[in-house]
Order: structure tokens, then C-alpha cells, then sequence
């Protein structure tokens, strides 16, 4: 299903696979290093005479092949791979298409030319807001959906949120699902996340108290125990301004030399000249 509304499209993926790659350690380029394996013959199987198993792969890390009688190796660090899980299950893209091209929300590629750690962090940052946030109105726990990566599809950004249940939970298919003003619930919600001051997070966020004392994100904005994994990167000015430009092709983050039109945006040059 697709539904368009301005400059955001959502698409429904019923049955979607959902993978997720370890590539192993990265080195200090971002390239993956991937996992590796020497090819050996296991002379010593259970003790049989005579049996013997070839192409077995052992981690070169762990077991000394050199002088150990049991292995012969056949070829040393031969295999070179990553891990990967699969799960088939409901998941929900939001793609933004038509967003100032000056904000640079496309660099979201997990590596390469079009990726910035900061349009990264920003994008992820909003998949968990918006997570937070569609939990609260379907009365569910957070970790009912899975916060995905962000990425590119074509030039475009897409922040992605799928069911955390194989095969469904139907949370997705609800977010999706066009409501009495003709649009999907999801975007309705993410007009209210950036729009309604008297809804959650714009009421709490903008709180002085948390204004002030918060320079990221803390308990009591974006982060949680289940996203204890991207803390370093979780944003909560970010996650706002990152959705906020998703949705108006207008907006311009400031570019324009103008500050106090958004809360979260007001107190940024203050901290950008305290940091140079
Ligand atoms: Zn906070």
C-alpha cells in the first residue's frame, strides 16, 4: 500500500523481510572487516579411527591449528563472511520526497558517499521518537516495533518501523491505515509530534526545565532501556528537526538566519558558538 500526503509517502509492507547484517568489526575506513575462518580436516572425530571431517571452519581466534594433530588445515583464513538474520513480519516506511534538498536529509546510507554520522543520527533519532510516540496512541510497549535503520531508496530517505512479531502484530498495518481526513494514521501522528504543543513530546519536551537540562536526549525525552544501543546518537532537537523537514519542503532549518520560529532550533547557535 502507498499513500502520498505533500512531501512524505508512506508505504505498508505486509510480509516484508526484515534482515539484519553483522558484518563484523569495522576497521578505522568504516569498511567491515567481516568474520573469518580457516578450512580444516577434523582428524579426530569422537575418538573413530579412520573418520575423518573435512571443510570443517574454525575461528582462527580460538583454536591453534599449527602443531595441533587433531586439524589439518586445508586453507588458512578461506572464508570470509557475515551473519545474517532474517524474520518475515509487517513493517512501515516513511520516505520523504519532496524536502528541501539543502538540509541534506538523504545522507542516511550506513556507509559510502551519502552517509553523515549527523543526518544519521538525526534519522535515527526520529524513528525512535516516532516509535515512542505510536507506541503511546496504540497503548502498547515500545518494544513492540523494531526501530530499523534508516535508508535510501532511490534519492530519497526513508526512516522504517516494523512489527517486532514474525509474521505481524498488526501494529503496523494500523499506522498505515488511512483515517477520516484521508491520510495514514502515521502521518497524522508525525504532524502531531512536531506540531501540537499540548500532545506528546512537544509538552514535555519543551518543558523549561527539560530545555535547559537536557543538550541530547535523557529518560525523559527519547531515550529508553530498549534503545540503550544508540544513546550516544539519540537527539531529541534532531529527532524533531529531522521530521519536521521530512514533512514541509519549506522548512529550512535555519538556514535562513532565522532561529526563534522553532523552540528547538532557538537555543542551537548559543551552543554551536560554545563549542567552537
Ligand atoms: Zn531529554
Amino acid at each position: 500500500m502507498l499513500d502520498e500526503e505533500g512531501s512524505l509517502t508512506v508505504h505498508v509492507g505486509a510480509g516484508t523481510t526484515i534482515m539484519n547484517l553483522n558484518s563484523g568489526v569495522e576497521d578505522e575506513n568504516g569498511q567491515a572487516r567481516f568474520f573469518g575462518a580457516d578450512v580444516v580436516t577434523d582428524n579426530d572425530v569422537l575418538g573413530w579411527k579412520n573418520v575423518t571431517l573435512p571443510e570443517q571452519a574454525i575461528d582462527p581466534g580460538i583454536e591453534r591449528i599449527a602443531g595441533n594433530g587433531r586439524w589439518t588445515l586445508t586453507a588458512p583464513v578461506a572464508m570470509r563472511f557475515g551473519l545474517l538474520a532474517q524474520k518475515e513480519t509487517d513493517a512501515l516506511f516513511l520516505e520523504a520526497t519532496g524536502f528541501n534538498r539543502r538540509l541534506n536529509l538523504d545522507l542516511v546510507a550506513r556507509r559510502g558517499a551519502r552517509s553523515r554520522t549527523g543526518a544519521r543520527s538525526a534519522a535515527i533519532s526520529a524513528t525512535h521518537l516516532l516509535v515512542q510516540k505510536a507506541a503511546l496512541v496504540l497503548d502498547v510497549a515500545p518494544d513492540e516495533f523494531d526501530a530499523l535503520e534508516p535508508r535510501l531508496r532511490g534519492d530519497s530517505p526513508m526512516l522504517q518501523i516494523a512489527d517486532t512479531l514474525i509474521n505481524g502484530s498488526g501494529l503496523c498495518r494500523r499506522l498505515g491505515e488511512v483515517g477520516r481526513d484521508g491520510r495514514p494514521e502515521i502521518a497524522r501522528l508525525v504532524d502531531e509530534v512536531v506540531g501540537d504543543r499540548g500532545q506528546w513530546p512537544l509538552r514535555d519536551f519543551l518543558d523549561e526545565r527539560h530545555v535547559t537540562r537536557c543538550s541530547t536526549s535523557c529518560y525523559a525525552c527519547v531515550r529508553q532501556y530498549q534503545n540503550r544501543r544508540y544513546h550516544p546518537l539519540l537527539d531529541w532537537r534532531l529527532a524533531i528537526s529531522y521530521l519536521r523537514g521530512m514533512i514541509d519542503p519549506r522548512y529550512a532549518c535555519s538556514l535562513d538566519g532565522n532561529f526563534d520560529v522553532y523552540r528547538e532550533l532557538r537555543v542551537w547557535l548559543e551552543r554551536a558558538s560554545l563549542h567552537e
